[in-house]
């Protein structure tokens, strides 16, 4: 069974905004919609209480909240919040799915040990949270992503829910239907019409009814007011590096038998960028000697490439570089990397256009 923690900011831009400015704690806060046509990005729970909401014209918003503080969104900030956040979650596990920049699926299953659960590791991550951002999350966990979902909005803001596998149905039998995602205002409208208004019932409602609803979606419905759900998740990490290499039985001894290696390796790193879509900037070269510990050397380009050549010409220039200052070596490991990568890096600094396949085509319109 897995573990699935959902971590949800409150009232993310707001909350950050009243950090950042203690003027502005306790106070009803809108971030944008300050300007004559502009909407409200988001807003603190003291502006909800007014009835305030995010995507609400501000007009609207200053009528219902006059004495409310309009500020204007810094996204920057968010960003460098959200990045905060988001190193916190990658000490726990490496499956991370960012689905906005305040909220998240973490896969911990790895993580749970007899001794520290997943409560505990939800409890750690809201700790951390705290400690590092001075701003409280919404921390839903469960055996799968709705039911973590579920959990993280069940008792918002500053949540912390835990559905055990045992309790799945207390927790969901209860909840009004237009909780289950997927569940809008017109497919509630039709439930509600059947006489369906908690997941407990949208559960026991016979197949053939749903089906004669919703079709084959109506049978999804159903399951999900179940509570299953077997969607992984999925890691939203951007890739870092990609490299290849190769620990040989007998050392080598010229830079002539190395070479070859060097450029097979490149060709299976230039491989992985085209297949990604991604251009590399630096080139890295890994070595270990019989006589010496593992080394690496880089070396960045003046420009972003995906060209097996050029990646091998610059890790066969580090190779040289190396040797040069030895009378004699012997190399048991050999390896190329790429780093600093970019899915699309500006048109002129790709190297290399005419060698490349899988070149983004010019749009003339730039962007
Ligand atoms: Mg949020």
């Amino acid at each position: 069974m897995r573990a699935i923690i959902h971590v949800d900011m409150d009232a993310f831009f707001a909350s950050v905004e009243q950090h950042d400015d203690p003027a502005l704690r306790g106070r009803p806060v809108m971030v944008g919609g300050g300007s004559h046509r502009g909407v409200v990005a988001a807003a603190s729970y003291e502006a909800r209480q007014f009835g305030v909401r995010s995507a609400m014209p501000g007009a609207v918003a200053r009528r219902l909240c006059p004495q409310g503080v309009f500020v204007k969104s810094r996204f920057a900030r968010y960003r460098e919040v959200s990045a905060e956040i988001f190193t916190i979650f990658r000490r726990y596990t490496d499956l991370v799915e960012g689905l906005s920049l305040d909220e998240a699926f973490l896969d911990v299953s790895e993580a749970v040990r007899p001794e520290r659960g997943l409560e505990q590791i939800g409890r750690a991550i809201k700790r951390d949270i705290g400690r590092v951002c001075g701003l409280t999350a919404s921390v839903g966990m469960a055996h799968n992503k709705l039911l973590a979902k579920l959990a993280s909005d069940y008792d918002k803001p500053d949540g912390f829910t835990l559905v055990r596998f045992e309790d799945t149905r207390r927790f969901l039998d209860p909840l009004p239907i237009r909780r289950l995602p997927g569940i809008g205002p017109r497919s509630a409208d039709k439930l509600h019409d059947a006489g369906i208004y908690t997941l407990g019932q949208l559960r026991r409602t016979p197949s053939e009814l749903l089906f004669e609803l919703f079709g084959a979606t109506g049978l999804e419905f159903a399951r999900r007011a179940a509570g299953k759900d077997e969607r992984p998740v999925k890691s939203t990490r951007v890739r870092r590096s990609i490299s290849q290499e190769n620990t040989f039985s007998q050392d080598h001894t010229s830079l002539a038998s190395l070479r070859p290696v060097l450029q097979a390796q490149s060709e299976q790193v230039a491989e992985t960028l085209v297949r990604k879509q991604l251009y590399a900037r630096t080139v890295t070269l890994k070595l270990r000697s019989s006589r010496f510990s593992t080394l690496t050397r880089s070396l960045s380009l003046n420009g972003y490439t995906q060209s097996a050549d050029r990646i091998s010409a610059t890790a066969f220039e580090l190779l040289e570089n190396w040797a040069e200052w030895r009378s004699g070596f012997a190399v048991r490991l050999l390896g190329v990397g790429v780093s600093g990568l970019e899915a699309q890096p500006a048109l002129e600094t790709i190297l290399d256009e005419n060698q490349g396949c899988n070149q983004p085509s010019a749009d003339g319109g730039g962007h």
